[in-house]
């Protein structure tokens, strides 16, 4: 599995970007939240070397998922699988 170091950079954008919609449409939109999608080595024996890091950030929390896989192959399943795994944006820990 090598497919992913032949994506050009424009093919990275165009995923990130693709996953940002995602992740927006999946937990909501505010003026106040931003999203951050990166990818990221993982040094974990056992583990798929390509991470995708989501993260979530409001002024009262900041909520953080790792999927393992290349940007480019995360799919809309993926991140409509994480409200399962993590709790929405905790209201409580607000100020
Ligand atoms: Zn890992």
């Amino acid at each position: 599995m090598k497919g992913f170091s032949a994506l050009s950079r424009r093919g990275d954008a165009g995923a990130a970007s693709r996953v940002k919609d995602w992740v927006v449409a999946r937990f909501g939109d505010s003026a106040e939240q931003a999203v951050l999608v990166s990818e990221t080595q993982c040094l974990t024996a056992g583990c798929p070397p390509t991470l995708t890091v989501i993260a979530i950030l409001t002024p009262c929390a900041c909520v953080r998922f790792q999927i393992h896989k290349s940007l480019g192959d995360v799919t809309q399943d993926d991140i409509s699988a994480l409200g399962h795994a993590a709790p929405l944006l905790p209201e409580d820990l607000c100020c």
